[in-house]
């Protein structure tokens, strides 16, 4: 079985092959006379095995699913017998065929083909074919009656009786084989000409049936040509029943991945095509020994039987006509009922009911779950058209990139999904291909949005909710891991994630009760050792679990768009604090103040006014402030870019921050109105050690050296952040920067300790 479910097109390629190269031979056999004869029996009994395979991969696919399972497996002993009796066919022609003639099928062949033909045709018997009322079921019974009778008469008119009454006699067995093969063929096939929807397709259904027409044409052959009849019947005829079979398997398999179901047929043309062939025989009688008033009233009744063929087959199109259109009707409402309106993707209720199928069916399957970071911020900051613009080109660019490897479809809000066959490794690749796509701006507002996804796998026992529960953690996950990932679902993930996920539902009940402060870290001359600036930082005084770290709950923050009420906390909090500062010390005590915030905050429209009202009210001027922006692929486009020139053009003071990190410093410098930027601590980890070799020690040192060159041409300031030992402050100020903060210095602070510190400044300052 491939990975993806399905049962190999390869298959099927082999027992065509059987079947085109047993005809070429049976041609070059015929024309030529070249070779021997039991060359004809080979096809058959390789086609079997092959068929014997396909069945059995199938059989242990379709784990989930009784009535299908027990359809197929009785199919697979079936087609396993009678390759059995076509092997020992084969075998006995090989021993005592003789130029041209072929000896008699032996018993045992005769009893493993006729047992193993019975036993598939008694499984089309007995599978259900969901029809529903008794009066569909009666209707039913009575055409399949008329099918079958007018089936029969026209087999027993050309196949049955020619044989028996022929001169040369047949073979007890073969002529017992042919007639059950007739019955039990026309049975299956009345049977499958009203198929509902049951547990196996109806499509495949139908080719299983169809196989026992190969019966019907050996019998014609053996009819018309007697002895000679076997070998194209071999050769060419029988050959194709493992082919019905093995596409029979493909259908079915398919079907099983939700790669195609074969459509729904009106009703059956079957009774009308019936009581026509019944019109062969009677006119073949007709025309043969019967004196001519006698042939008058049979002629009549034919052309009866044929006008009323054609009033019935004029009555059944107008009402399939009909049928068609109401089907048509019903299938958009299906659609409109199990689509998302805007994006046209299939909706929630569809695509739990497919992944309860899948799982159902134990084929397995594979959920995506994505979702769109800061997708609120585009609806807030660039209204509800440009939101929704997005969420279209979001869910064309799904389809792109699932292909045929899945299904797409809108969960709701800005939440997508994907829907995979089987499992493995298609969920990563899929998921790559999303994170890559959206590298690109998207939608004709030229947007660039990241998206977190969650990978799950439903294990053997799994449930709908537990796999969507499992793909949610994993989606998460991958948005505490800083967004635009992926990350696929492990056991005990859970538990980390469930406990970041109710930190975020506490950040709300911690803002109102006042569990936040501010600590204030300050940014010094590396010469003098003078405070030129602070930078404010947010600590959380949890009740129970006592300090938590800003890395634990800004992400949270950020999530849930308390973010935006905590930073503006922050920022009054500092402006405050400043003010007070400022009065107490005197105008040159503290130049700049700096406050972080996060890009959902510049999505908020209000933005700019609660940074101009937090100054205001404290008399400060906005020269004052300095914003720190960590760059994120979320500080492009351009209610941001406004937002920031606005800021600028105010007079307050950007900074990029943890600069050197991200993948386009450089260009964010350009596009924005950068005034400071901020070294990463991770450039100056290490920048101290000495190296006998100075190539190793300028590697380590060049980025430090480029931020520095390159903030004197751009005339901006340069922080180095994290300075922790004396040695890495010799080497930055070696380097030429002029400005640090880190623990050497001073560790973030209460702003009592800082009042402290600015006092101590003070009196030194008056001291010398
Ligand atoms: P950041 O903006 O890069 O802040 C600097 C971080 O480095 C602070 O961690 C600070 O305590 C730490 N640090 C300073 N000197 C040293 C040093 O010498 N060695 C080491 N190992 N660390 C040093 P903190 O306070 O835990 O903050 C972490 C991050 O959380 C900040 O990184 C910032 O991105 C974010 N954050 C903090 N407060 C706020 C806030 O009010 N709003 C927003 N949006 N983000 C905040
Ligand atoms: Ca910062
Ligand atoms: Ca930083």
């Amino acid at each position: 079985m491939a990975e993806d479910g399905r049962v190999p097109l390869r298959w099927v390629w082999i027992t065509l092959g059987l079947v085109v190269a047993s005809s070429v031979w049976f041609l070059v056999w015929v024309t030529t006379g070249a070779g021997p004869v039991a060359i004809a029996y080979v096809a058959v009994p390789l086609g079997g095995v092959v068929a014997v395979a396909a069945l059995y991969d199938l059989w242990r696919a379709v784990r989930g699913n009784r009535l299908a399972r027990q359809f197929w497996g009785r199919l697979l002993v079936g087609a396993a017998s009678m390759t059995v009796g076509y092997v020992l066919m084969a075998v006995n022609a090989f021993r005592f065929s003789v130029g041209g003639y072929t000896p008699s099928m032996p018993i045992s062949a005769a009893a493993a083909v006729g047992l193993g033909f019975a036993l598939a045709m008694w499984a089309v018997a007995r599978v259900p074919v969901g029809t529903s009322g008794t009066g569909q079921r009666r209707r039913m019974y009575l055409d399949r009656t008329i099918a079958f009778l007018g089936c029969a008469t026209l087999l027993w008119h050309f196949g049955m009786a020619p044989m028996l009454t022929a001169d040369e006699r047949w073979a007890p067995q073969t002529l017992v084989l042919i007639g059950l093969a007739f019955v039990l063929s026309i049975a299956g096939i009345t049977k499958v000409a009203y198929l509902g929807e049951g547990p196996v397709d109806r499509t495949a259904l139908r080719l299983v049936a169809a196989m026992s027409l190969t019966a019907a044409g050996v019998a014609v052959l053996a009819a018309t040509y007697g002895n000679a009849g076997g070998p194209p019947s071999q050769a060419v005829v029988l050959p194709l029943a493992p082919l019905m079979l093995v596409l029979a398997v493909r259908v079915q398999s398919n079907a099983f991945a939700g790669v195609r179901r074969s459509p729904r047929s009106n009703s059956s043309l079957l009774p009308y095509l019936a009581v026509a062939a019944v019109d062969l025989p009677l006119v073949a009688v007709a025309t043969g020994h019967l004196r001519w008033p006698g042939r008058v009233v049979i002629l009549a009744a034919v052309a009866v039987s044929v006008l009323v063929i054609i009033r019935q087959f004029l009555a059944f199109r107008d009402n399939s006509r009909l049928l068609g259109a109401l089907r048509t009707k019903e299938e958009r409402l299906q659609h409109e009922v199990s689509h998302d309106g805007l994006t046209g993707l299939a909706n929630r209720a569809w695509f739990r009911d497919r992944l309860q199928s899948a799982l159902a069916s134990g084929s397995g399957a594979t959920v995506l779950l994505v979702d769109l970071d800061d997708f609120k911020a585009v609806n807030d900051s660039l209204g509800h058209d440009v939101g929704d613009e997005l969420l279209v080109s979001l869910a064309g660019l799904l389809r792109e990139v699932t292909g045929d490897d899945g299904m797409p479809v809108r969960i709701g809000g800005d939440e997508f999904a994907v829907l995979l066959a089987g499992g493995t490794t298609v969920g990563e690749t899929v998921a790559q291909r999303i994170l890559d796509a959206l590298t690109q701006p998207i939608s004709a507002h030229r947007l660039m949005v990241q998206a977190s996804i969650g990978i799950a796998t439903a294990a053997p026992e799994a449930t709908l909710d537990s796999v969507l529960r499992e793909a949610d953690v994993a989606m998460y996950a991958a948005k505490q891991r800083g967004k635009a990932a992926y990350v696929r679902y492990l056991p005990g993930m859970a538990e980390p994630v469930l406990a970041h996920m109710r930190l975020g539902g506490e950040l709300r009940r911690a803002l109102d009760a006042g569990e936040f402060h501010v600590v204030y870290q300050p940014v010094m001359a590396l010469e003098t050792g003078v405070i030129i600036g602070v930078e404010a930082l947010v600590r959380w005084q949890h009740p129970e679990r006592g300090l938590v770290p800003p890395v634990e709950f800004i992400p949270a923050a950020e999530r849930t768009g308390l973010i935006v009420e905590l930073g503006r906390f922050v920022l009054r909090e500092t402006c405050r604090q400043t003010a007070a500062w400022l009065a107490e010390f005197g105008p040159d005590a503290l130049q700049k103040p700096g406050v972080n915030v996060s890009a959902r905050q510049l999505h908020d429209p209000g933005f700019v006014a609660d940074v101009m009202a937090a100054l205001g009210d404290h008399g400060l001027t906005p020269d004052r402030l300095v914003l720190e922006l960590t760059e994120s692929a979320a500080l492009r486009g351009g209610q941001i870019s406004r937002t920031l020139h606005e800021l600028d053009r105010l007079g307050v003071k950007l900074a990029l921050d943890d600069f050197g990190t991200g993948e386009s410093s450089l260009s964010l410098l350009r596009a924005f109105p950068v005034a400071i930027v901020k070294l990463d601590k991770s450039f100056v980890d290490g920048i101290e050690v000495d190296d006998a070799n100075p190539a190793a020690r300028d590697a380590r040192q060049a980025v430090a050296r480029a931020v520095i060159q390159m903030a004197g041409a751009l005339g901006l300031d340069a922080v180095a952040e994290g300075i922790e030992n004396e040695a890495q402050a010799a080497r930055l100020r070696e380097l030429g920067y002029t400005l640090g903060q880190g623990y050497l210095l001073a560790r973030p602070m209460p702003a009592a300790e800082m009042t402290k510190l600015l006092a101590a400044q003070r009196s030194a300052v008056a001291a010398g």
